[in-house]
């Protein structure tokens, strides 16, 4: 890696929590889950053109259990949500969900009762991605700005605390459709 010859003595000191924020951002694994056409841009990611794999992250896993990330790829319809509750209930911990595209971050152009306005009123959302779809380059922007805040994130019980803060306020927020729009009458 290089990383001893930046090193002047031989040593090196930091706190378990950035230790573990370093570890945890160098080895996310993405959960197979696509929902639309934003899924065929996720799936892009992957090609020899983008090379997600610059991040050890082009293996999307088969199995809830071996998964830490969930991307959620396009319109999410009220069928869906509690399968894609229950995928990500059974994820390992500490997990991460990114929102890609309109229809996952908020229902995009489906403002209709079959699909749910926003993602987060399911799972609590790390990371909202805008577009439509967003390009591969931009999922890629958004897992490395992703990876700055695992970085950073806190461990443990402090992590669990933000969890429950997020999934509440998301859970008690207006579905959009029912927001009025400014200057629509
Ligand atoms: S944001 Fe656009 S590309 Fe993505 S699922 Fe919705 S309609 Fe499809």
């Amino acid at each position: 890696m290089g990383l001893e010859e930046k090193l002047p003595s031989g040593f090196l000191l930091t706190t378990v929590e950035k230790l573990a924020g370093y570890i945890r951002k160098n080895s996310l694994w993405p959960a197979t889950f696509g929902l639309a056409c934003c899924a065929i841009e996720m799936m892009a990611v992957t090609t020899a053109r983008h090379d997600l794999s610059r991040f050890g992250m082009e293996v999307f896993r088969g199995s809830p259990r071996q998964a830490d990330l969930m991307i959620v790829a396009g319109r999410v319809s009220n069928k869906m949500a509690p399968v894609l509750r229950q995928v990500y209930d059974q994820m390992s911990e500490p997990k991460w969900v990114l929102a890609m595209g309109a229809c996952a971050s908020s229902g995009g152009m489906f403002n209709n009762y079959a699909i749910v306005q926003g993602v987060d009123h399911i799972v609590p959302v790390d990371i909202y991605l805008p577009g439509c779809p967003p390009r591969p380059e931009m999922l890629m922007d958004a897992i490395i700005k992703l990876h700055e805040s695992i970085k950073d994130a806190k461990l443990g019980v402090n992590r669990e605390k933000v969890i429950r803060e997020v999934e509440a306020a998301a859970l008690s927020a207006k579905p959009t459709h029912q927001i009025p729009v400014f200057g629509a009458n």
